[in-house]
């Protein structure tokens, strides 16, 4: 997984012609943690977890990125999304370094009591390097509101009331107005833009969606509201379909209480890897990385892929679909949305004021617009796609933040 994101950066880097050695500095991580997670299990038996913290840069701002819990969790997967949060949080110019973590921990597994301590363990081996000015965890796959409030009050617990140490939190636990579906809500704007630049509307458009949770459900949901049919979802345990149009709010109520899309009675079953080549305009991967590969890129029919996962897209795929003109938002764009809300709930915890819904979603939309554009500029001045763009942009920010901080002998022209 790493290797993909280091080639992403290779082929942005060469069009920057960036030097080796600034190179070879800005992918390696500043800080890599590994730790063991020990903890009495509800038979009272002892058990254990490893969690891991990669922190990428910090050159544009305190390192900012989301805890997975996730029995492949390990510090391949850390490292490689530690390394996207660089780039995600300087594509939309928050002032925020790049960092990822976890534990190699399935909460479906677990009881409520488990995964507390867990998370309290996690925290405890962890209050030295995270905090409100060094590293701040965000939800991500598995971890949600709830488990952002036990990482708040554990490490309150050691350094004073401290609510800037994690963002997506609980609303009443000082969390931001709009960050649990401010994800979605920047898919949908991205979407806004790539059909500006395709010429379509939400009314031409029918949309497949993998992954129903915080992401794929809150895009689903937007999505539709705009006017667009969103006509196949699928999950880890199975799909659902309607050529007509999902209805996003029915389907929603039933994950919620099912944990799954599969079983809806308001469409018809299918496989769930068949989401990714289904007949539509436009698709989103909103599950796990890898979705997108060379076993099915060439059978996609979708030409616009908005990136609501991280790294959903192996770059053989990304340029089989490149090449065919297939227009890919890529992740550190399309899915900066939780990103840019966790610097507002955190400019929030800092001020101790809270914001109106209707300004966190303006301010949003005002930021991933802005994004978007930088990026198509970009795309057009070097001819290049996307995500290439979204990569030199991003690499172009971090470095001259980076050589700013320091004495450099020669002047590296970006
Ligand atoms: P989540 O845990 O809320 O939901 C994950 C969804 O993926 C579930 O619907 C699950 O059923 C589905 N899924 C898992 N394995 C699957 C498989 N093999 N096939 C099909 N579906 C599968 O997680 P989330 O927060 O929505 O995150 C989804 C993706 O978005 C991840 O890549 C995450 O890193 C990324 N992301 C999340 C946020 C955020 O704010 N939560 C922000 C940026 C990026």
């Amino acid at each position: 997984m790493l290797e993909d994101a280091h080639y992403y950066f290779q082929k942005a880097a060469d069009v920057l012609d960036l030097p080796d050695r600034l190179r070879e500095i800005l992918l390696t991580p500043i800080r890599v943690v590994k730790v063991e997670l020990v903890f009495d299990d509800d038979e009272g038996k002892l058990q254990h977890y490893l969690g891991f913290r990669v922190q990428h840069n910090k050159a544009r701002g305190p390192m900012k990125g989301g805890l997975r819990f996730h029995p492949d969790m390990d510090e391949d997967h850390a490292a490689a999304l530690a390394n996207l949060m660089t780039w995600k949080t300087a594509v939309v110019d928050v002032p925020f370094g790049g960092a990822k973590g976890g534990i190699n921990c399935d909460p479906s597994k677990m009881s409520e009591r488990e995964l507390n301590i867990v998370t309290r363990r996690f925290v405890e081996q962890t209050k030295e390097i995270i905090g409100p000015t060094t590293d701040i965890p965000a939800p991500d796959v598995n971890t949600n509101a709830k488990v952002m409030g036990w990482i708040m009050d554990e490490y309150s617990k050691y350094a004073g009331f401290s609510p800037g140490v994690v963002t997506g939190k609980p609303l009443h636990l000082f969390g931001s107005e709009g960050r649990d579906e401010a994800t979605g809500r920047g898919v949908m704007v991205v979407l806004d833009e790539a059909l500006k630049d395709r010429g379509k509307s939400w009314q031409d458009i029918r949309v497949a969606v993998q992954g129903f949770g915080n992401v794929g459900a809150n895009a689903a949901r937007l999505i539709a509201e705009q006017g667009a049919k969103i006509v196949a979802i699928g999950d880890h345990m199975g799909g659902v379909s309607n050529d007509n149009g999902l209805d996003i709010d029915e389907l929603i109520a039933w994950a919620q209480e099912n944990r799954t899309v599969k079983g809806f009675e308001g469409g018809e079953p299918f496989n769930s890897p068949e989401v990714i080549t289904w007949d539509v305009d436009v698709l989103i991967p909103a599950a796990l990385e890898g979705a997108i590969n060379s076993d099915n890129a060439n059978k996609i029919k979708a030409d616009i892929i908005i990136e609501g996962a991280n790294a959903p897209t192996s770059p053989a795929a990304h340029e089989a679909l490149v090449q065919r003109g297939v227009l890919i938002v890529p992740d550190i764009l399309a899915n900066a949305g939780g990103v840019t809300v966790s610097y507002f709930e955190w400019v929030q915890n800092i001020q101790q004021f809270r914001w109106r819904k209707d300004r966190v979603d303006q301010e949003l939309t005002d930021m991933m617009r802005k994004a978007y554009a930088a990026v198509r500029e970009v795309a057009k001045k070097h001819s290049i796609d996307l995500r290439t763009a979204a990569f030199v942009l991003a690499i172009r920010r971090v470095s001259k933040a980076a050589m700013a901080r320091t004495y450099v002998e020669e002047d590296i022209q970006l």
